[in-house]
C-alpha cells in the first residue's frame, strides 16, 4: 500500500511513463490488482490512453490513441495513481526510483516505459529540428508556416509521413538509401508510392475522428523533451503548410547524408560558398556526401530513435542492446531482478518467433506494456507465463501517401539472404502486392491499397502451408484467394 509521507512513497508496483506502453501496463496492473494501489510516474503533464482497439485479424490491430489528463485515468482505475514527476535515478538493489522533485519511490516491482527520443543528426543546432512529442510538432508547424524550402533527413515512417504532408514548401528529401521508405517496403513499392508525391493531394472529407486533448501553457512539460511519443495521424489537427501557394514540391536525394550544416553567416566564408555562390541567401545550408548542398530555412531529422534508458543506468547493472535498449527477456524482465521494461525503451533479447521482429511502433509499445503487465502479475502470483501469440507473427497496419498499408511478417525478407522469393502484383495508383516465399512458404506480405487480402495471407504465413505447385497463380487477380484457401 501506498506510504503517506512526502518524501517517501512506497507502492507495490510503479510503472515509469505515460505513453502507450507505460499506460497499458499501468491500467492492467491496476485492473488484476485491484487492492493495490499502481502508481504511474510520468514526466508529461497528460497521458496517452488507446481507445476504439480494432482487432482487424488474428494478429493484426488497429487503435486510436488519445492524450488525455491523468484524472481521467485516475477516475477509471481508483487504485491507479498517476504522479507527474522525471524521474532522475534508479537503486535496483534497493528497489527505490528518485524523483526531480526530490521523492524517493519504493516499488516491489517496476515497469520501465520511458519510450525513446528522435536522434538528431546534428544536436544543439537551432535550425534542426526533431519530431517526437507535441511540443516539437507544434516547433515544427511554426517554423514550417514561414518556410519556403525544407530539408528532410531520414527514411523511415516520421520522414515517410512528412514529406508527403507538408504543402506550400518545398521539400528536398536526403535519404542514404537507393529507394524511399526503405525500412518498410522494397524498391518496388518505392516505385509506386513515388507518384503520389507529385499530385495534389485529396481533400480530407472527414473529419479527423480520434478526439485529443490540447495542451494549453500552464500544463506544458518543463522538459520538454520527456513528452509521449505522438499518436496516430499526429498530422491531422496541425496545418502542414509553408510559406508558398504550392501543393506538393518534394525532390529527392538518394544515397546520401548530410557532411556539414553552415549558417548562412558560416557559409559565406567557407571554401564551398565560391562553388555555390549562385544558392540564394537561406538561414541555412546543408552539405551532402554527394556533394550537393541545398539553401534551406531549416532541417527535420528524422533519422530514427534513442531508447531513453539513462535516468535508470547509473550504479546498476543493466544489459543494454546495441541500440542503448533495455535488454528484456520473455517475460520483459531486465536483467535487473523485479525491473521489467517495456515498449520503445526496451530491446527484445530473447529468441524471437522466426516471423516477428522488434520495431519501434505503437503496436507492439501496446502489445508489451499489455505483456508485461502480465507477466508481472505471474510472477506475483507465481504462476507460469508463456510469450504471447502476438509475438508470433509481426503485423503492422498504417497508412503511407494516403494508401493503407500492411505489412506481414519478413515483410521485407529480413534476415532471409538468398533463401527466399518474391512474388509481386501491381496495378498502378491501386494496388500492390508482395509475396515473400522461402522453401515454399509464404513468411512475409506488403500490401498497400485496398487489398483485402489481409486475413488470408496472415493465415497462410501462420500456418506454413506448402505453396510451392501455386507458383504464380497465388497473385492471380482473377483468382479469389479467400475462397480458395477457404
Ligand atoms: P512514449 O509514447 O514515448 O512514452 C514515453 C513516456 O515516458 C512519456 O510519457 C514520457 O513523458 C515518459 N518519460 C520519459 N522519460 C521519463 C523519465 N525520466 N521520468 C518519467 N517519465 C519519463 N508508430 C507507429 O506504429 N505508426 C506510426 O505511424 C508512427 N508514427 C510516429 C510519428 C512520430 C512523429 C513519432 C515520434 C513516432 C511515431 N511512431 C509511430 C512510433 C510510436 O509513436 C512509438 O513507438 C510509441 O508511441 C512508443 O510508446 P512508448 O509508450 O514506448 O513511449
Amino acid at each position: 500500500m501506498a506510504g503517506s509521507s512526502t518524501a517517501e512513497k512506497h507502492f507495490r508496483f510503479v510503472v515509469v511513463g505515460g505513453g502507450i506502453s507505460g499506460v497499458t501496463c499501468a491500467e492492467q496492473l491496476a485492473f488484476q490488482f485491484p487492492k493495490e494501489e499502481v502508481a504511474l510516474l510520468t514526466a508529461a503533464p497528460f497521458v496517452k490512453t488507446v481507445t476504439n482497439l480494432r482487432q482487424v485479424s488474428k494478429t493484426l490491430e488497429d487503435f486510436d490513441v488519445e492524450e488525455q489528463p491523468s484524472t481521467t485515468l485516475e477516475e477509471k482505475y481508483p487504485n491507479l495513481k498517476v504522479i507527474h514527476s522525471a524521474v532522475k535515478g534508479l537503486h535496483a538493489k534497493q528497489h527505490v526510483l528518485q524523483t526531480e522533485d526530490g521523492h524517493n519511490v519504493h516499488y516491489q516491482k517496476l515497469c520501465v516505459c520511458t519510450g525513446a527520443r528522435p536522434k538528431v543528426v546534428i544536436k544543439e543546432n537551432p535550425h534542426v529540428l526533431g519530431i517526437r512529442d507535441t511540443d516539437s510538432a507544434q516547433e515544427f508547424q511554426k517554423q514550417l508556416s514561414k518556410a519556403k524550402r525544407l530539408l528532410v533527413i531520414g527514411n523511415g515512417g516520421i520522414a515517410l509521413e512528412l514529406v508527403y504532408e507538408v504543402e506550400g514548401c518545398e521539400v528536398i528529401w536526403a535519404i542514404k538509401d537507393k529507394a524511399i521508405g526503405n525500412k518498410f517496403f522494397d524498391a518496388g513499392a518505392a516505385q509506386f508510392l513515388i507518384p503520389s508525391l507529385g499530385v495534389e493531394k485529396p481533400e480530407k472529407t472527414l473529419p479527423c475522428k480520434r478526439a485529443r486533448y490540447t495542451i494549453n501553457k500552464a500544463t506544458k512539460p518543463k522538459a520538454a523533451e520527456l513528452g509521449s511519443a505522438l499518436g496516430p495521424d499526429w498530422h491531422q489537427d496541425i496545418r502542414l503548410r509553408g510559406a508558398e501557394e504550392i501543393s506538393h514540391n518534394v525532390h529527392v536525394e538518394y544515397e546520401c547524408e548530410i557532411e556539414a550544416i553552415h549558417t548562412q553567416q558560416d557559409f559565406m566564408q567557407s571554401p564551398c560558398y565560391t562553388q555555390n555562390s549562385d544558392l540564394g541567401l537561406w538561414p541555412v545550408y546543408a552539405q551532402l556526401t554527394s556533394g550537393k548542398v541545398y539553401g534551406c530555412d531549416f532541417i527535420v531529422s528524422a533519422t530514427g530513435v534513442i531508447p531513453n534508458s539513462e535516468p535508470f543506468l547509473q550504479g546498476n547493472n543493466f544489459e543494454l542492446a546495441e541500440d542503448r535498449g533495455l535488454r528484456v527477456d520473455e517475460h520483459m524482465q531486465t536483467s535487473e531482478p523485479d525491473v521489467y521494461a517495456a515498449g520503445d525503451v526496451c530491446s527484445a533479447g530473447w529468441e524471437p518467433s522466426p516471423l516477428w521482429q522488434q520495431m519501434r511502433l505503437w503496436t507492439q509499445a501496446r502489445q508489451m506494456g499489455f505483456y508485461a503487465a502480465r507477466c508481472i502479475a505471474a510472477h506475483e502470483l507465481e504462476e507460469a507465463t508463456e510469450l504471447d501469440f502476438c509475438f508470433e507473427l509481426f503485423s503492422h497496419i498504417t497508412k503511407f501517401f494516403n494508401y493503407k498499408v500492411v505489412l506481414l511478417g519478413k515483410f521485407n525478407a529480413q534476415g532471409l539472404g538468398a533463401d527466399h522469393e518474391l512474388l509481386v502484383r501491381c496495378t498502378k495508383g491501386m494496388e500492390y502486392v508482395k509475396v515473400v516465399l522461402s522453401r515454399g512458404r509464404m513468411v512475409g506480405a506488403v500490401l498497400i491499397g485496398e487489398t483485402d487480402l489481409e486475413e488470408t495471407f496472415e493465415n497462410l504465413i501462420l500456418n506454413q502451408m506448402d505453396l510451392s505447385s501455386y507458383g504464380e497463380e497465388l497473385l492471380n487477380p482473377d483468382i479469389d484467394i479467400e475462397d480458395y484457401f477457404d
